[in-house]
C-alpha cells in the first residue's frame, strides 16, 4: 500500500505511518540544499548517511536520558518517529563562534563560548529564516514562556550529551540546530534530525570538516566524511 505523503521538506519527506495514527515514517532524501535552498545538488548515499547517524544518536541520546521523537529505524533511509506538530522555531546552540554568528556579531571565529550559547531563528524560508529573541518566538508561535525556557534548558542538555558522544569519536561539536515539535498528549519533544546536516563538526585533532560545511563552501566531499562520522559512531555506539 502507498502511503500517504503529509509533507515534503528540503532533506526529508515525511508519510503518514499506516497502521499507527500517531507515528510518522520519515524518509531521508539525497538532496543537499544550502543557503535558504539557492545551492543545491543530490548525493547518491546521503539519505542512507543520515538516517543511520541520526537514528544512531537518537539512540544514544535516550541512552542519556533524553527523549526525542524517534522510535526506530525502518530501513535503509527511513524511520518511525512520533508524530509531532513541529514548533517554527531553530534553536542553535553554539559551542564555538563561526558560520553567521561571526558575520553578524563581528565575533572572531573559533572564539569559545562558555557557556554555549543558545540562538533563536524563525523557522520560515520565505523570511529567510530570521533570527529572533523570545517575545518574537513566543509571538510567532503561541508557546508560553514556562515552554521557552523548557525548550532552552533541554537544548542544553541536548549539548552536553552530544558533546560527550561526539568527543568520544574524536570530534568537536562545533554548533548545531534543533527543531522541536508537540505531540498528541501536548508534551514538548526533540524532533526533526541530529546529523550532519544540522550540525558543525569538526576532527578533534586536525579540524577538518566533517559536516555539510564541505558543500556549502564546496571544500570537500560530503558523502565521504558523512561516512567518516557513520564509521566512527558504528565504531562506539
Ligand atoms: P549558522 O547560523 O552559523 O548558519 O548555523 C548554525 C548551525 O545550525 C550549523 O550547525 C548549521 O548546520 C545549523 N543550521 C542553521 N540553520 C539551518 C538550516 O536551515 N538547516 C540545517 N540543516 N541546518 C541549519
Amino acid at each position: 500500500m502507498e502511503l500517504e505523503l503529509l509533507y515534503e521538506g528540503k532533506a526529508k519527506k515525511v508519510y503518514q505511518s499506516d497502521t499507527n495514527v500517531n507515528h510518522l515514517i520519515l524518509s531521508y532524501k539525497n538532496d543537499a540544499t544550502a543557503f535558504n535552498g539557492e545551492k543545491k545538488a543530490q548525493f547518491y548515499g546521503k539519505g542512507r548517511l543520515n538516517n543511520e547517524i541520526s537514528s544512531l544518536l537518537f539512540k544514544a541520546l535516550e541512552d542519556k536520558g533524553i527523549q526525542s521523537h524517534f522510535i526506530k529505524r525502518l530501513d535503509s533511509s527511513t524511520q518511525i518517529v512520533q508524530k509531532t506538530d513541529i514548533i517554527p522555531l531553530e534553536v542553535i546552540i553554539r559551542n564555538i563562534a563561526t558560520g553567521s554568528i561571526t558575520k553578524r556579531l563581528g565575533i572572531a571565529e573559533k572564539t569559545l563560548f562558555e557557556p554555549a550559547l543558545a540562538e533563536l531563528f524563525y523557522k520560515d524560508d520565505s523570511l529567510g529564516d530570521p533570527l529572533i529573541n523570545d517575545e518574537h518566538a513566543m509571538y510567532l508561535t503561541g508557546i508560553t514562556m514556562e515552554e521557552l525556557n523548557g525548550i532552552k534548558e533541554e537544548a542544553r542538555k541536548i549539548n552536553q550529551a552530544l558533546m560527550e558522544i561526539f568527543a568520544s569519536i574524536g570530534v568537536r561539536l562545533v554548533d548545531f540546530k534543533l527543531e522541536f515539535g508537540r505531540n498528541r498528549a501536548g508534551k514538548i519533544l526533540l524532533s526533526d534530525e541530529v546529523s550532519p546536516d544540522t550540525c558543525r563538526l569538526w576532527d578533534a585533532r586536525t579540524n577538518e570538516k566533517l559536516d555539510k560545511d564541505v558543500f556549502r563552501q564546496g571544500t570537500g566531499d560530503l558523502i565521504s566524511v558523512y561516512e567518516e562520522i557513520l564509521n566512527r559512531l558504528e565504531a562506539k555506539l
